[in-house]
Formats: C-alpha cells, structure tokens, sequence
C-alpha cells in the first residue's frame, strides 16, 4: 500500500493543468491567471487630487502673486492657534472655479490663485499640492476667496502624480496568481476586462450502493441515506470545480457501467463506495472494463484505506477517476487530500500539495493500530497559536463527529501516545479555516 505522500505524489503525475480560458472579470474570481499582466497605462493616469481642497501654487507662500495685487495680504493668525502655527501669516487666494472628479479644470493656477477641487479630481496646470478644505478659511456665501495660513502650502502635498502606483508597461500580476477581490479590481482599474484562466473542471459524482436512499426518503430498515454525494457536491464547488451529480448507481453491473460510461466524459469522475473488499464492491471491476487504467488501489491510512485511483484517455480526452470509500468520514479525507490537490492542479495551481499548519493539541490522545490516522479536530487560533482539539470520534462511518470538526490531524502510529500541547500537523478541511470565534 502506498503512503499518503506517495499517493499524492502519483496522483499529481497523472493530472494535468486544464485548458485555459478567456473570462470577464466577473466570472473569473478565484481562477488562476494563465497568462502575466502589463500595465497599460500609468496609475492613476492624471496628476490627481486625493482631498477635497483647494489646488494651489505652493510657492505662493513665498512669491508675491504675479499682478502684486491686494489679493496676497499677510496677517498675523489669531492666538488660539496651535503655537507651531503662531505668526504664520495667512494668504487670500482668489478662487478661480471649481473642480469635481471626472472634469477637466480650464484654468491655470498662479500664486495669486486657488481652484476649489474634489478628491479624485485632475490637478490643475500651475497646481502642486492641494490644501485640504479643512485647514483652509472659506466661507461658502463668498467663495470667490479662500484664505490659507503659509505653513499649509506644502509642495507635492495632498495630490498623487500620474504612474506614483504603476508605470505603464510595469508588470502588474504572474500567470498563476489567483483572480481574489482585490486583485479583479486592479484588473478592471486597468481597463482589462477579460482574462485569460484555467478553466474549472467538470467533475462528475457517481454514489453506488442497494442501500442508498435520498435525503427525502424515508428510512426503512438496513438502508441509509447517500450523505456523501451532497458532502462531495459542497467540497467540489468550494475547490472551485462544476459538480456533475449522476445520482445513484445500484450494486449490479450493468447499470453501473451504464454510469460509469456517463461519467468518463467529464474532466473527473468521483465514485463513493463499491471499492473495499464486498462482495458487491464492483467499482474496480467496472472500471477496468470500461478502459480505466488503474494507478493504485489502498493507501495506509485511516480512514481512506480503500482508495481507488486512475486514468481514462481516449481520443484525447482525459478523465480522472477517483474511486473513492464509502464510509463518509473516509470519503471526506480522501477529497480533502487527494481530491482536492489533483483538482488545483487542474486549476494551474503551482504547489497542489496538501498544505498543512501546525498546532498543539489540547489534550493528550494515543493512536492505536499501524496507519496513520487522519482525526478529525477542531482547530481554532488563539494568542498562543493555534489550538487543536480532538473531537469525540467512532471512526469511518462516524459523520456525526465531523459536525464539531473542521480540520484533520495526522496522528502517526510510530508516537503512539500524543501528549496535550504537542505540535500536530493540521489540515483544515475545504474552506473551514475558521474567520470568527464562533466558527
Ligand atoms: P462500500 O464501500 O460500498 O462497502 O460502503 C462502505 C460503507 O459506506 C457502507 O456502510 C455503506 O453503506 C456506506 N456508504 C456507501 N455509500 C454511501 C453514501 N453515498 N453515503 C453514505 N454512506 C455510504
Ligand atoms: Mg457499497
């Protein structure tokens, strides 16, 4: 049987990165860029004000305005001013008009002048700082003057220059950076409105068995509901792929073939149940005789050791197939590390491994038998780091464990006896990372 790490390690070698894409912005979110993005133009593309104020000359403070008039009268401030501002003489600026975001201002600012401007607006010509509003006397029933104490004309003060954030042809994002929020936004800001990604895969979900029922049936006895067809459905759209769900195929092979064939036009096909030892365990056999390769059939771990994995190719398509256990707890486990990493792979993901944090367990707990186990934990951060406690757990089929859990730790057989405060590796499960103290 192989490890976990070899497990990975084969299914990685078996899964492509899918083909790519050219999406609107919208539709792109969370994809993976497959292709690098150029500025196309400086940001911000204008000498831009980033207060509402007045844009002025700075050496207005130290220059008679060019007509010498009266506009320019140096007066002592009043004395409750802040002492560093004491003595400053203040300057009356004529307004010369106003300017909000989106016009272009038609006038040219000199020493003796001011334009009332509004953030985001385009500086004016002859500008070089602009003085906010509120450190400014201005009287909205005379606006055609403004009033500003000397030590406010600041050079550069209050604006932003053209290209300050990018220079137009300055690289701006990789291929393989995730399109998160921020990052849609920056695009957009740049005009680009369409990108090229790696596409999500179609993955089809096939749950075998005589004793599944739906969750709106009721239960009768010896049958259980199928659980890990909407379980699967949820992980797959939180790993960012298209579940295909192909309902239930009966333990019979026939019709189990019949599904089988569906599923292998999908980029995936994910199986539950039918791969252990059975006598109705007919997936393996089903499989091979519909032209599926297999790579390898059990892994030492628990729970997930009847994992079944490989790889149909026909006439160039592609379809991985992952036969996964029935027991749900097992099926979760299975996505979350093999599942989940051949999938990120397909979406171009430069390290699809199974990524870890490490954490202290707050209780002792001891692994029993020679596979490493999987337990499921509940992991939270705190100001010591972060805090993993094992969860009550009856194993494979034990789901009701998972309601309290939102992460695995992996418990080697080697320690045997895991002492409280002792450093585990962690895998939290498909986006349950928790964000507030309540989750
Ligand atoms: P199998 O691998 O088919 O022998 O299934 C192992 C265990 O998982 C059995 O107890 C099944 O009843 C259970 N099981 C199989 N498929 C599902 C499913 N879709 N949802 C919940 N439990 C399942
Ligand atoms: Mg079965």
């Amino acid at each position: 049987m192989l490890t976990v790490d070899q497990a990975v390690q084969a299914i990685l070698e078996h899964v492509v990165p899918g083909s790519t894409v050219r999406l609107a912005l919208n539709d792109a979110w969370l994809l993976r860029l497959a292709e690098s993005i150029t500025a196309p133009h400086d940001s911000p593309p204008f000498d831009k004000s980033l207060m509402d104020g007045f844009a002025v000359c700075s050496r207005a403070a130290t220059q008679p305005n060019q007509t010498g008039s009266s506009l320019m009268s140096p007066e002592i401030v009043a004395s409750d001013e802040p002492v560093s501002q004491q003595h400053q003489p203040s300057i009356e600026l004529q307004v010369l008009e106003t300017v909000t975001a989106g016009q272009i201002p038609g006038q040219t600012v000199s020493s003796g002048a001011a334009v009332r401007i509004m953030t985001g607006a385009l500086l004016p010509a002859g500008a070089d700082c602009v003085v906010p509003i509120e450190n400014t006397e201005f009287d909205e029933a005379q606006p055609q003057t403004v009033r500003i104490c000397s030590s406010e004309f600041k050079a550069e003060s209050c604006i932003m220059r053209a290209g300050t954030a990018a220079r137009a042809g300055s690289r701006l994002m990789e291929a393989g950076q995730i399109l998160v929020a921020p990052r849609i936004a920056a695009l957009a800001e740049f005009g680009i409105s369409h990108v090229q990604v790696y596409r999500r895969p179609s993955v089809a979900v096939l749950a075998t068995g005589d004793e599944l029922l739906t969750a709106d049936q009721p239960l009768t006895p010896g049958r259980i509901r199928n659980s890990n067809e909407p379980m699967l459905i949820a992980q797959l759209k939180q790993a960012n792929a298209v579940p295909v769900p192909l309902g239930v195929a009966r333990d019979q092979p026939e019709q189990l073939a019949a599904a089988i064939h569906r599923g292998l036009q999908h980029d995936f096909l994910l199986l539950t149940g039918g791969v252990s030892a059975g006598t109705l365990d007919l997936v393996p056999g089903r499989l091979a005789a519909a032209g599926v390769q297999t790579v390898f059939h059990g892994i030492s771990m628990k729970p997930g050791k009847p994992l079944w994995f490989g790889v149909f190719q026909r006439d160039g398509h592609r379809c991985v197939v992952f036969g996964l256990p029935g027991n749900p707890v097992s099926s979760l486990a299975c996505f979350e590390l093999f599942v989940a990493s051949a999938i990120r792979r397909f979406l171009g993901s430069p390290n699809p491994h199974p990524q870890p944090v490490f954490g202290a367990l707050t209780q002792a707990i001891s692994v029993r038998g020679n596979r490493p186990v999987y337990q499921p934990v509940h992991a939270s951060f705190s100001s010591q780091g972060l805090q993993v406690t094992p969860v009550p757990w009856n194993g494979s089929s034990d789901l009701r464990a998972t309601i309290d859990a939102n992460a695995m730790a992996l418990l080697r057989p080697e320690t045997g006896l895991y002492s409280a405060g002792q450093q585990v590796a962690t895998y939290f499960w498909s986006g349950m990372i928790p964000l507030h103290s309540d989750d």
